[in-house]
């Protein structure tokens, strides 16, 4: 497709169960950032089975327009029926833009549209805006985090970026807001190499870490895992949830979902105690978006202080149980 026939910004409207992720709402917040510039229309995509009642949602939180295209082989994500019908709309509509959440649906159906497509994709982004020439840009992590690289697709169209969440907030909703719904017939035959049976959630205690508003880390810093188990006290009696550095995966104390940063999860939670971690990139990348950081490390210079509001520095061991006694006697 070329430069010259492309226009609209997209954003993959991903949903699961009939029940939208959340990251598309933030896309379409950015995606119109982005309107404002270049003056094209923001369209949410919208596939699977039985979903066009969330076209409503999607015009709220900001789409002009939404494309919706149900099938039967559409009710659960699989990447062969959603490739082919994300391939066909944007023959069909030809937009400048696709944003695709960087989540595990994002990221398996993004490559598979752009290689269909012989487009450009960028993975991972954190930001994306405009040069001084004009020229899209996304601005994504590179070698392991240790720089920035601000990347631009000048011929190819559409421009194709996955986006990761909660990098951007999604506006308020105004469901008093008008768009357009265009519902698009498309058949599709079932994935000819696998079936999915079923798709069920990982059953886990407490909230996700991307979705807590409190959190305590810990990182290599931590020299047990009975100390490690008074984080979690800590965390359960401020109402908050575990996470962690990379290291505590790899050693195999924690579960990767409870890992921060660039390979682990993104999280923007109102306040974050980090216990033990010393701030690399690939860490803080994860979390310097949260609202009040506090720190507690031996080493005066650990590059998280540079991004801390409340810093301890002292040694865990004897700071920890301090304040959790002191929580408990309060209480
Ligand atoms: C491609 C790539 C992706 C990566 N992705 C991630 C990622 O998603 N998340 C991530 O975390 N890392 C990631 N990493 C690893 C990252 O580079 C760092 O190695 C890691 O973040 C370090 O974790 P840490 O701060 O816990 O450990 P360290 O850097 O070893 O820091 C430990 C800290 O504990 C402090 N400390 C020691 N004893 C005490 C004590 N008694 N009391 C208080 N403080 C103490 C020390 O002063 C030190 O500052 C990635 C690396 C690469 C190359």
């Amino acid at each position: 497709m070329t430069k010259n026939e492309a226009n609209g910004i997209w954003v993959f409207a991903e949903q699961r169960n009939g029940v939208l992720d959340k990251t598309p709402l933030e896309l379409i917040a950015k995606a119109l950032e982005l309107k404002e510039t270049i003056g094209e229309e923001v369209t949410a995509v919208l596939m699977g089975q039985d979903v066009a009642g969330l076209a409503d949602s999607l015009i709220a939180y900001g789409a002009d327009k939404v494309i919706v295209a149900e099938h039967a082989n559409l009710k659960v994500y699989s990447a062969r029926p959603y490739q082919k019908v994300a391939v066909e709309l944007v023959n069909k509509y030809k937009p400048s833009i696709f944003i695709f959440p960087a989540t595990a649906q994002g990221r398996d159906l993004a490559p598979r549209v752009m290689c269909t497509l012989g487009t450009g994709l960028t993975a991972d982004a954190v930001d994306l805006g405009f040069d001084d020439e004009g020229a899209f840009v996304q601005t994504t992590p590179a070698f392991g985090g240790s720089l920035l690289a601000h990347i631009a697709i000048p011929e190819l169209r559409p421009q194709m970026v996955t986006v990761r969440a909660h990098v951007f907030d999604a506006r308020e909703p105004d469901f008093s807001r008008k768009g357009e719904v265009i519902v698009e017939t498309v058949e599709v035959d079932a994935d000819p190499d696998y079936e999915v049976l079923s798709v069920e959630p990982i059953v886990k205690n407490g909230v996700a870490i991307h979705e807590a508003e409190v959190l305590v880390a810990g990182g290599r810093g931590i020299k047990n895992e009975e100390d490690l188990a008074q984080l979690r006290e800590l965390a359960s009696l401020i109402g908050g949830e575990l996470a962690c550095s990379r290291p505590l995966v790899d050693d195999g104390w924690l579960d990767h979902s409870l890992q921060i940063g660039q390979s682990g999860t993104t999280v923007k939670p109102k306040f974050i105690l980090n216990i033990g971690i010393s701030g690399s990139v690939q860490y803080m990348v994860g979390m310097q978006k949260a609202q009040t950081i506090a720190t507690i490390n031996t080493y005066d210079r650990a590059e998280l202080f540079d991004i801390t509001q409340y810093g301890v520095v002292a040694d865990y061991a004897k700071i920890v149980p301090a304040i959790i006694d002191e929580i408990k006697a309060r209480k």
